[in-house]
C-alpha cells in the first residue's frame, strides 16, 4: 500500500514515499514519483506529475516499481480535489489490461475519458441585493438599473445572465450595479438533478415475471457476485423484470448501471424509465454533450448520480459504489470494441461485477450461444420468460422462397410481400420494412465497361447515396459526387447502380404506394437522438404507416399497431467467413420479427430468401429456437469454436506492404509451437487495405482452457515491429473482417 509510513514520519513535515502513478498513456506500467504523505495521498487520487517537459494527470496506483534511482526520482507536483478511483475500478483497469493485452495507461485513459471533469465543478454566481442605497452610491437610477433592482425585489438571488434576461437589460448593467455595490456576488452550489425514486412501484407482473424479479431481488440482497441470464422472448417484460432490480438495488443505496445498445435510438427506452422511476437516468454515450459529460462522470465518481444507462463505454466510469450491472440485448454486436482498447462490453461486465461483488443480469431474447453455455454449466442463473406479456402472440413467420415468387424486374419486393403490404395498409396497420443497409445501392457500375467504383483506401465498393448525392465508404467515410461519366472509359450515362439499400427500397415502395406516408430510419438519415425519438413518435401516433429502416430499428420499440414486418433480404449476413453469421442473423432476423404484432393485434413476418432451406430460415419458419441452437451448438463444437474452444486474433497492419508482409513473415516464423494451439495465418485480410493501411491476419485456436495471452505475449515479445507497422491483437474476436 503505498500510505504506509515511512518510519522517517515526523509531525513536522510531513513523510515521502515512493508510490507507483499510473498515466492514461500507452506506457508498460506504473512510473514512480516521490509523494509527500499528505491529505489524500491515496491509492486511486488523481494527480499531477511532471513527464519530460509536461504536466500530466494520473492516478496513485499503488507501490513504486522500484529500480529508479533515487537522484532521478521527481515527485508528484499535486493532487487533485477529485474522488480517488476505487480500489474496484483500479484493479478493473489492471484485469482489462491483462486480459486485452492492453497498456494498463491505455484502459485508464478509457476510465479518464474526461479529464476536464476532475476539476472541482466551478461554482456558479448568484447576485443579491445589498442594503446599500443606489443614492449612496452615487448611482443615477436609470430604467434599466431599476428593472433589475425590482427582479430581485420579487425574488431569490439569480445567475448574472437569469437577471440580465429578466430584466431585460445586458449583463452590463448587472455587473456596474455589483461593482457600486448594490449587487453582491454569492457563489452557488448547483443542485444534483432529482434522482430515481426506487419506491415507487410498478406495473403488477405476471407470475412468471415476478418469480424472476424475486430472483434477482434475492440476488441483490445477499449481496456478491452473481450472474443472470435473462431469457424472454421479445415483448415478455425482460424491461418491468430488470426494472424490479434496479429498484431494489437503488433502494440498498447502490449505484446502478445498464447498458444499451443503440443508445441514441432508444428514446422509448428512457420515457419508460422515467415513467416508473420518476426522474431520468444520467446518460453516457458519444452524443452526449461534452460539458453534459463532465457533470455526469463527476457527480458518478462522487456517487451521487444513481443510474446510468449507456454503450459500452460507461462501463468505464468511475463508480463510488456501483451494485447491479445490467446488460441488455447481451448479444448485440455493438458491445464489442474494435479499436483501441479491443474488448467486449458484455464480457468485461461480468468481470467487473464479479471484482465488486455485485450482480450482474444479461437479458436478450436470443442469448449468445457464450451465455447460453454459462447458464447450462450453472454459472448463470437461468431465468426464462416463455410468452409475451398480456397474451399477445408471437408473430406468425413465413419465408417467401425468392426463387418462386422473384420480384419483377428492377424491384426488390415480391408480389408476395407486396399483396401483405397492400392489405395490411387497408386494414389501417403499419409496417416495417427491414434491410441492413444503408443508403441507395451498394455498387455502382459501368454498363459499357464494366468498372466498379471502388474507395482508393479500402478495398470496399463506394455505397450511393441518393439523398445525399454522393458515393460512400462505409469503413472509412471517403466519399465523392456521383461521376457524370464512366471514370475508366468516360461513357456517359453508362453508370448504374446494383443491388439495394434501404433507399432504393423506399423509393420503390413511394411508388407503388403512393398514398402511404413513410419513413426511413437509418443511422445516416437521422440526425442524433432528437431526430429518432421524433420518429419513433411519428410512429406511435400512427402519423407514418410505413417504416423502413436498417438494424437500427430493430431494437426495442414497441409499436402496438405495427403488424406486418418484411426482411427484404434475409440472407445478407450469412455469407463470409464469420464462425457466428448463422447465429447473428438468426438473432437479428428474431429481433427485427419482434417488432411485429405485440399488442392486441396479431403479427405477421415475411422473409424473402434465395436459400429457404438454410437452417437459419427453416429455424425462423418454425419459431425453433431450440432445434436451431442445437445445430449450431453441435457444428461449433465440432470444429472446436467458441464457446468449446478460444480465438484471438492478430492484425498485422500499415501503410507499406511490404513491411506488412515483411512483419507478418517474421511473427510466422517465430509462430507459437505448442500443444493444442494452432496457428493460422497469415493471410490477406478481407479487408485487405483499410484507410490505406495494408491488411494480414492471423487467427489463434486454442482449446477452452488455452491460456492464449500468455501465448500471445511470449509470441509478441520475440519481434520487432517496424515503427509504422501495427500488431493488433484481438481476444475473442467478433469481426473476421
Ligand atoms: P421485453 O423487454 O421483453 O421486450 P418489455 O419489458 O418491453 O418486454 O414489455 C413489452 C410491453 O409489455 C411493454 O410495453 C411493457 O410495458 C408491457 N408490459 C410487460 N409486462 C407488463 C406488466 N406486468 N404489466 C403491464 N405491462 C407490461
Ligand atoms: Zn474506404
Amino acid at each position: 500500500m503505498v500510505a504506509r509510513r515511512s518510519s522517517r514520519t515526523q509531525a513536522d513535515s510531513p513523510a515521502e514515499n515512493v508510490s507507483g502513478v499510473l498515466l492514461p498513456l500507452p506506457l508498460k506500467g506504473a512510473y514512480d514519483y516521490r509523494l509527500k504523505m499528505e491529505n489524500g495521498a491515496e491509492p486511486g487520487a488523481f494527480v499531477t506529475v511532471p513527464l519530460g517537459n509536461r504536466t500530466i494527470i494520473g492516478v496513485i496506483w499503488g507501490e513504486a516499481e522500484g529500480g529508479v534511482e533515487e537522484a532521478k526520482l521527481r515527485a508528484v507536483s499535486s493532487i487533485l480535489d477529485a474522488p480517488p478511483l476505487n480500489e474496484v475500478s483500479r484493479r478493473f483497469v489492471d484485469w482489462v489490461a491483462r486480459y486485452t493485452l492492453s497498456w494498463p495507461g491505455s484502459v485508464l485513459r478509457m476510465v479518464m475519458s474526461t479529464p476536464e471533469a476532475l476539476e472541482p465543478p466551478k461554482p456558479m454566481i448568484a447576485y443579491a441585493r445589498t442594503t446599500l442605497d443606489p443614492e449612496d452610491a452615487g448611482l443615477r437610477m436609470t430604467p434599466a438599473r431599476r428593472r433589475v433592482l425590482s427582479v430581485l425585489h420579487d425574488g431569490p438571488p439569480r445567475l448574472a445572465a437569469e437577471l440580465a434576461r429578466e430584466a431585460g437589460v445586458t449583463t452590463g448593467v448587472v455587473s456596474g450595479l455589483t461593482k457600486a455595490g448594490v449587487l453582491e456576488p454569492i457563489p452557488m452550489r448547483k443542485p444534483t438533478p432529482p434522482q430515481p425514486d426506487p419506491t415507487t412501484s410498478g406495473p403488477t407482473l405476471s407470475a412468471d415475471q415476478s418469480a424472476a424479479a424475486e430472483a434477482l431481488r434475492e440476488a441483490i440482497a445477499s449481496g456478491g457476485f452473481d450472474a443472470t441470464l435473462l431469457d424472454g422472448v421479445t415483448g415478455s417484460g425482460k424491461t418491468e423484470v430488470y426494472f424490479e432490480a434496479v429498484a431494489a438495488c437503488l433502494a440498498a443505496g447502490k449505484q446502478v448501471l445498464v447498458l444499451l445498445p443503440e443508445i441514441a435510438m432508444s428514446a422509448q427506452w428512457f420515457e419508460r424509465f422515467n415513467e416508473r422511476f420518476g426522474a431520468p437516468p444520467a446518460a453516457w454515450h458519444s452524443e452526449v454533450p461534452r460539458p453534459q459529460r463532465r457533470v455526469v462522470w463527476r457527480a458518478v465518481a462522487e456517487g451521487k448520480v444513481k443510474v446510468v444507462v449507456g454503450a459500452r463505454s460507461a462501463l468505464f466510469l468511475p463508480f463510488a459504489d456501483l451494485g447491479l450491472i445490467v446488460v441488455d440485448e447481451e448479444h448485440d454486436g455493438s458491445y464489442k470494441q474494435e479499436d483501441g482498447v479491443v474488448y467486449h462490453a458484455r464480457d468485461m461486465a461480468v468481470v467487473r461485477a464479479n471484482l465488486g461483488a455485485f450482480p450482474v443480469v444479461l437479458a436478450s431474447a436470443t442469448p449468445s450461444l457464450e451465455s447460453l453455455m454459462n447458464a447450462e454449466a450453472g454459472r448463470y442463473r437461468h431465468l426464462r420468460l416463455p410468452s409475451r406479456h398480456g397474451g399477445a402472440s408471437l408473430p406468425e413467420i413465413e419465408i417467401i422462397d425468392m426463387r418462386k415468387h422473384p420480384p419483377a424486374r428492377g424491384r426488390w419486393l415480391s408480389p408476395r410481400l407486396d399483396e401483405a403490404l397492400a392489405k395490411t395498409l387497408e386494414a389501417g396497420e403499419q409496417v416495417m420494412l427491414f434491410l441492413n443497409r444503408r443508403g441507395y445501392a451498394p455498387l455502382t457500375l459501368c454498363r459499357a465497361c464494366g468498372y466498379r467504383i471502388a474507395c482508393p483506401r479500402c478495398t470496399a465498393w463506394l455505397v450511393e447515396h441518393r439523398l445525399a448525392r454522393r458515393l460512400e465508404c462505409h469503413h472509412c467515410g471517403h466519399a465523392i459526387r456521383p461521376p457524370p461519366q464512366c471514370p475508366s472509359c468516360s461513357a456517359e450515362d453508362a453508370m448504374v447502380a446494383c443491388g439495394p439499400g434501404v433507399e432504393r427500397v423506399a423509393e420503390e415502395v413511394a411508388a407503388h404506394f403512393p398514398e402511404a406516408r413513410l419513413a426511413v430510419m437509418a443511422s445516416d438519415t437521422l440526425r442524433g437522438p432528437a431526430a429518432a425519438a421524433e420518429l419513433v413518435r411519428l410512429v406511435e401516433d400512427h402519423q407514418l404507416d410505413i417504416l423502413i429502416g436498417t438494424q437500427i430499428m430493430a431494437k426495442g420499440h414497441h409499436f402496438p399497431q405495427l403488424t406486418l414486418v418484411g426482411v427484404i433480404d434475409a440472407d445478407l449476413g450469412l455469407t463470409g467467413g464469420d464462425p457466428r453469421a448463422g447465429e447473428r442473423t438468426f438473432q437479428l432476423l428474431s429481433q427485427v420479427a419482434g417488432r411485429a404484432g405485440r399488442a392486441a393485434l396479431k403479427g405477421r413476418v415475411l422473409l424473402q430468401s434465395y436459400m429457404p432451406e438454410h437452417p437459419v430460415m427453416q429455424a425462423m419458419a418454425a419459431g425453433d429456437r431450440t432445434r436451431f441452437l442445437a445445430e449450431e451448438r453441435a457444428g461449433r463444437e465440432a470444429s472446436s469454436l467458441p464457446p468449446f474452444g478460444r480465438l484471438a486474433a492478430l492484425i498485422v497492419s500499415g501503410p507499406s506492404l511490404a513491411l506488412v508482409e515483411e512483419t507478418a513473415r517474421a511473427l510466422a516464423r517465430c509462430a507459437p509451437r505448442i500443444e493444442g494451439i494452432t496457428v493460422l495465418g497469415p493471410a490477406p485480410a478481407p479487408l485487405a487495405t483499410l484507410r490505406g493501411r495494408h491488411r494480414r491476419r492471423f487467427l489463434i485456436k486454442g482449446g477452452k482452457e488455452a491460456r492464449l495471452q500468455t501465448v500471445l505475449r511470449d509470441w509478441l515479445a520475440a519481434i520487432k515491429t517496424p515503427s509504422n507497422v501495427r500488431i493488433k491483437v484481438d481476444i475473442d474476436p467478433y469481426s473476421f473482417l
